[in-house]
């Protein structure tokens, strides 16, 4: 893992627009089949939009229909952090940034082999770096 980064959320919303801020430092969720990446097929790399730590790599990227980018794993399991998450009445499991704490989405277990494991993440948390 990079240097963390720690920011006040008037610094965030220096660097974030709207949207981001309210996904990435409130956790809200963007709409299903809106974001920029849940249909991208192109080979390369998803950074946190945050912070810009490298998170996914396309070669896990799998169309799961929910409507968001969704990977059977991280690049490596220390690029992101596992929160239990109880808010809406559900039991989920939070993803976030192990880099600078900023909201991913969240994990569930009904994912693809070899992990079983399905991130789903909002489009508007990530950047794409195209392979070259
Ligand atoms: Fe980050």
């Amino acid at each position: 893992m990079e240097e963390p980064i720690k920011k006040t959320d008037e610094q965030w919303k220096d660097v974030l627009t709207k949207d981001q801020f309210i996904v990435l430092r409130q956790k809200g969720t963007e709409a299903p089949f809106t974001g920029k990446y849940y249909a991208n097929k192109e080979k390369g790399t998803y950074l946190c939009a945050a912070c810009g730590q490298e998170l996914f790599s396309s070669d896990t990227k799998f169309d799961s229909g929910t409507g968001w980018p969704s990977f059977f794993k991280p690049i490596s399991e220390d690029r992101v952090t596992r929160k239990e998450d109880n808010s809406h009445l559900m039991e989920r499991t939070e993803v976030v940034c192990s880099r600078c704490g900023s909201h991913l989405g969240h994990v569930f277990n009904d994912g693809p082999a070899p992990t079983g494991e399905r991130f789903c993440m909002n489009s508007i948390s990530l950047d794409f770096k195209k392979e070259d």
